[in-house]
């Protein structure tokens, strides 16, 4: 099985795996506000992330008169940048998410139209899809 490691920084820790009522409806009242509140903490540890990343940046850059320095420096924050700006990105991704909860439309592949499924948005709470369509090699594994 091919299990994506990277996936799991990105993944959100400290909550309980939501517990399904017997005959529960999919993507219910409950089913939404557990997926709501999970998708609140992730977008408010990135944005806090975020925050640090540029007060830290602020204090080194006056920390550093020699331009050899300054230039080493320069490369490590076009790195930290990138970072940042895929949390940003991921951050709108959440907001859009939220938005498709609020309207009840959170939950169904973009696709296809089933569920999702409500483990595979526990690891992955932004999926739009029932599959990932990115990795070529993991769909032909899924499929024998
Ligand atoms: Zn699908």
């Amino acid at each position: 099985m091919p299990t994506q490691a990277k996936q799991q920084n990105q993944s959100i820790s400290g909550f309980e795996p939501y517990k399904e009522v017997k005959g529960e409806e999919y993507m219910g009242k409950p089913m939404r506000a557990h997926f709501t509140k999970i998708l609140n903490k992730w977008k408010q540890d990135l944005m806090q992330e975020v925050d640090r990343t540029v007060d830290h940046m602020k204090d080194e850059a006056a920390n550093f008169p020699d331009p050899a320095d300054r230039a080493s420096q320069e490369e490590e924050f076009s790195l930290e940048l990138r970072a940042r700006d895929r949390e940003r990105k991921l951050i709108k991704k959440i907001d859009k998410t939220l938005q498709l909860i609020e309207d009840e439309e959170y939950g169904w592949c973009e696709s296809c139209g089933v569920e999702i499924g409500v483990k595979r948005l526990e690891a992955r709470p932004t999926a739009d899809m029932c599959v990932d369509y990115q990795g070529k090699a993991s769909r032909q594994v899924i499929s024998t």
